[in-house]
């Protein structure tokens, strides 16, 4: 669709679980901050709405007062507040925040408590938040700002769309991005009265879902449009088994759906002005990545050695990620020789098994259980290859990243890995476009038949410069993404 001058820029509730640096668990809070951003730098007026956990309302300064949420039956009470999320030095997004006490001032994951399982008022918790979603997004609102589109993200937000459905009078278009169709917030069939819904909604022409509810199947059906976070996963989705069940749906509604790959935010992640290394280093000036890798192999305990190819990771410890296969792998990969560097947290099993791997490899692998932003940086920057084996990968941003800073990524060929990275091959290390390696099938041979073409490219220096300064070349700004987006949201103010 063509967009004319006259036509109004559109306005947009953006509604999100998590938002980067005040709370992250994973890709979904570094979206949620850099997107808008660069939607707000093309004029477009998108404003936050995000629950208030104590790290939110303590990361913000200056909040104030707009609303007052104490009368909604199925809920608590709860005011809405209104703040500013500073971005970079020049720029901010304006940001509603829910302050519901009950629901939200508990310390701990936004999702999980502390003994990893899921709060057990999670349908309340995000209940809440997409019914003052909807409400913001329609005629009932409080506020004289009124967004013509809501944009809602995973299933914490699936409700928006539906509650917007039933109700009478003016409100918003939807759009519902599934940032990861793996978690479907799913709750007993008699939430459905709780939540205040409509009991017709509970059909599979609705929020039913095997017998259940689902917050995500609300809002994949409800909402007007949907996008995914890379064009090979929108196709992936609509077959078994990553369609998780929703397959069917998915594919029924592939014409209203759309796959953008994410940009990365490259402010926060610029090797050559990153606060978090060691050396700062541009494409042309690759020789001061080398003290990044001395820095990393010294703080990790790991041998010293610049000539070892040292292998990253981060990310959760989840079945989704293919910690099984670096489990199986890593013995070999030690014999290669190489070196291993992990980051990461979450499965209780993953972590101990992990554990042990790098107390029976000392000084080759090494592993840190945590989140730590600065370390994730660092290894970005010191390690020589960045792995990803996900068994799946809606987008992911990690393989960006490791391609901005000079570190190749190894991924299997899945989502928006598959999207994102050029396999290093004659064909397209002659054409320039050789930016990392892939692996086909979802096996242990597979994955080290590809580490061992991976340090044989290591090993010759030329060929794997190569592939550093095409990684490096690529645009992996978010402006080409948030032009899409635009489109989409003036393609909805139509409807
Ligand atoms: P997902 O959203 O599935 O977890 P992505 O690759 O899309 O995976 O995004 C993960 C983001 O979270 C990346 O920015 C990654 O560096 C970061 N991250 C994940 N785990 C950790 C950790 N333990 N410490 C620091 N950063 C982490």
């Amino acid at each position: 669709m063509t967009h004319t001058l006259s036509r109004q820029e559109p306005r947009v509730l953006f509604i999100t679980p998590e938002v980067f640096p005040l709370c992250k668990t994973g890709g979904l809070g570094d979206v949620s901050a850099a997107l808008p951003a660069a939607l707000r730098a093309m004029r477009l007026d998108v404003r936050l709405l995000i629950p208030g956990y104590p790290q939110v309302l303590s990361g913000l300064k200056y909040k104030r007062k707009v609303a007052d949420f104490s009368g909604l039956p199925q809920f608590p009470p709860a005011r809405l507040l209104s703040a500013r999320l500073a971005v970079s030095a020049s720029a901010s997004i304006p940001l509603f925040v829910i302050d519901c006490p009950e629901l939200y001032r508990r310390e701990g994951s936004p999702y999980l408590d502390e003994t990893e399982r899921d709060w057990p008022d999670n349908a309340f918790r995000f209940g809440l938040l997409s019914k003052i979603g909807a409400i913001l997004a329609s005629d009932a609102s409080p506020l004289a700002w009124r967004p013509h589109i809501a944009h809602c993200n995973d299933w914490q937000t699936g409700l928006t769309p539906a509650y917007l459905h039933f109700h009478q009078g003016q409100k918003a278009a939807t759009l519902m991005t599934i940032h990861n169709l793996a978690f479907q917030g799913i709750f007993p069939a008699g939430s459905v009265a709780e939540l205040g819904l409509p009991a017709s909604s509970f059909d599979i022409q609705g929020v039913e879902y095997f017998g259940s509810m689902s917050f995500l199947k609300a809002g994949l059906y409800y909402a007007h449009h949907i996008t995914t976070v890379s064009p090979s996963y929108a196709a992936e989705i609509q077959t078994d088994p990553l369609g998780f069940g929703m397959q069917g749906l998915l594919a029924a509604r592939h014409k209203n759906m759309t796959g953008i790959i994410n940009g990365i935010d490259t402010q926060e992640w610029d090797p050559a002005i990153d606060s978090h290394i060691v050396r700062n280093y541009t494409r042309s000036r690759l020789s001061a990545k080398a003290p990044n890798k001395h820095a990393l192999q010294q703080m990790m305990g790991l041998i010293v050695d610049p000539a070892i190819p040292l292998f990253g990771m981060i990310g959760r410890f989840s079945h989704q990620k293919g910690y099984d296969l670096l489990l199986q792998v890593a013995p070999q990969l030690t014999k290669i020789p190489a070196q291993l560097v992990v980051l990461g947290n979450g499965d209780a099993v993953l972590e101990d098994k992990l554990a042990l791997l790098a107390a029976t490899y000392p000084g080759k692998i090494a592993v840190t259980i945590g989140f730590n932003e600065a370390l994730s940086h660092l290894i970005e920057a010191g390690a020589d290859s960045f792995l990803m084996p996900s068994r799946f990968e809606p987008c992911g941003l990690n393989q960006m990243y490791s391609q901005h800073y000079g570190t190749p990524p190894l991924v299997h060929a899945t989502g928006g890995l598959l999207d994102t990275v050029v396999d290093c091959t004659p064909e397209t290390l002659a054409d320039g476009s050789a930016s990392g390696f892939l692996f086909k099938n979802m096996t242990a041979e597979d994955f080290l038949v590809t580490l061992k073409r991976a340090v044989i490219a290591y090993h010759d220096k030329k060929t794997w410069q190569c592939l550093q300064k095409n990684g490096m070349a690529k645009d992996f700004n978010w402006h080409a993404s948030a032009a899409i987006y635009r489109e989409i949201y003036l393609s909805l103010l139509e409807v």
